[in-house]
């Protein structure tokens, strides 16, 4: 057997062409799963804190331009109101 028969084996380029198309599209299902949010509905989100509790000290909470601006949530769909609160509130730390 050769240099270039022992180094490129049938069985050798299988698997780089099967890892070739499997990463990425493992890549593409990761990145679905982590661009899905709940809708508020689901969450039970009102615009309301809960007490001490509301998404501006969440750590799931991206802030708006201005500190009483909506914001977005990483985990709940739609603009998030600072004062608001829902089921998945966690607090920063
Ligand atoms: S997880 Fe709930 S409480 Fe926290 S920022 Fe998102 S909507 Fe607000």
């Amino acid at each position: 057997m050769s240099y270039c028969e022992k180094k490129f084996s049938r069985r050798k380029v299988i698997k780089f062409i099967a890892l070739g198309t499997a990463i990425p599209f493992m890549n593409s299902l990761i990145a679905q799963a982590q661009a899905v949010k709940s809708s508020k509905e689901l969450m039970k989100y009102r615009d309301k804190p809960n007490g001490e509790e509301q998404c501006s000290n969440c750590m799931q909470f991206i802030p708006g331009k201005t500190p009483d601006a909506n914001g977005e949530c990483k985990v709940v769909e739609g603009s998030i109101s600072p004062h608001g609160w829902c089921n998945s509130y966690a607090k920063k730390s």
